[in-house]
């Protein structure tokens, strides 16, 4: 491995001023998706194909009844022992030299099974190409030895890449003067992710953050089972269905609304 690298999300210092969400459109050239105003600020609802990373608004009611908004970037959290990778038949989804998960479009074969393998909800399935897509983080720019296009965009240094060991240490002295309920988040997972966070408030708090983030064990029991590949893409429609339910739970209507209709980003 070169060097492994860690991009540290300080959620504490982050204004929602969405700069990384169009940084990551414009780089990437990620078109831009039709929603709807669903009473948010957030937009669109959720990551789709084309939108790698997302910034997350909620409203949150503090232990001192004080009304907060709280911000959070959302995308690949880059794991060292990734779902993804381990459940991939062809090796689309790799490891890099940076320890990071990138993704080979040529190798994908639409199977699925990443979706469903990864504990943190993060890969979109593209309908047109039946391709899955992610953030790479930005694969290419770290080869050249530059930052990821969101961290060179964002105004008040909520974002930043370093050295793992570096970034670690400055994520806890950043928790140490934050005080509170801040915490470090994604180190104790997964063997550790290569996207950590700053969060000023508990990770329970957090929509979507999964507070004990794991690969769902029935997948890989699925992956054995459906191998090679040419039956993982027979299998995948009547798999992915059950699949989804085991590691999701039911479908929620209101992100079947999310995918329709109103404003662009
Ligand atoms: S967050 Fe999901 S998509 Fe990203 S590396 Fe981990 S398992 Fe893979
Ligand atoms: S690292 Fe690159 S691909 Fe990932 S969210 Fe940031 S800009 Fe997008
Ligand atoms: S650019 Fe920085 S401050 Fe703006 S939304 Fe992204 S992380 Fe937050």
């Amino acid at each position: 491995m070169k060097q492994e690298l860690i991009k540290l999300i300080d959620l504490s210092r982050c204004t929602a001023c969405r700069g990384c969400q169009v940084a990551c459109k414009q780089w990437n050239e990620l078109p831009a998706s039709e929603t709807h105003n669903f009473g948010s600020y957030q937009n669109p609802p959720d990551l789709e194909w084309n939108t790698w990373t997302l910034i997350r608004f909620q409203e949150y009611v503090d232990a001192q009844g004080r009304l907060q908004w709280l911000f959070r970037k959302d995308g690949c959290m880059h794991c060292t022992d990734a779902g993804c990778v381990k459940v991939c038949p062809t090796q689309a989804l790799f490891h890099t030299e940076f320890g990071t998960v990138a993704l080979n479009t040529d190798k994908c074969i639409g199977c699925k099974l990443c979706i469903f393998a990864c504990p943190f909800n993060v890969p979109r399935f593209d309908e047109e190409t039946k391709k899955i897509s992610k953030c790479d983080l930005c694969q290419s720019r770290l080869q050249a030895g530059q930052p990821p296009a969101c961290v060179l965009s964002c105004p008040t240094g909520a974002l930043q890449i370093g050295a793992k060991d570096a970034m670690l240490a400055a994520a806890h002295r950043r928790v140490r003067e934050l005080g509170g309920d801040a915490s470090v988040y994604g180190e104790q997972f997964v063997e550790g992710t290569h996207v950590v966070y700053v969060l000023p408030e508990k990770a329970e708090v957090f929509e979507k953050l999964p507070a004990k983030p794991e690969i769902p064990t029935s997948i890989m029991v699925w992956k054995d089972i459906l191998k090679p590949a040419g039956l993982l893409a027979a299998g995948t429609v009547v798999a992915g269905a059950f699949l989804h339910y085991i590691t999701h739970g039911p479908k929620n209507p209101e992100e079947e609304i999310n995918q329709e209709g109103g404003t662009q980003i």
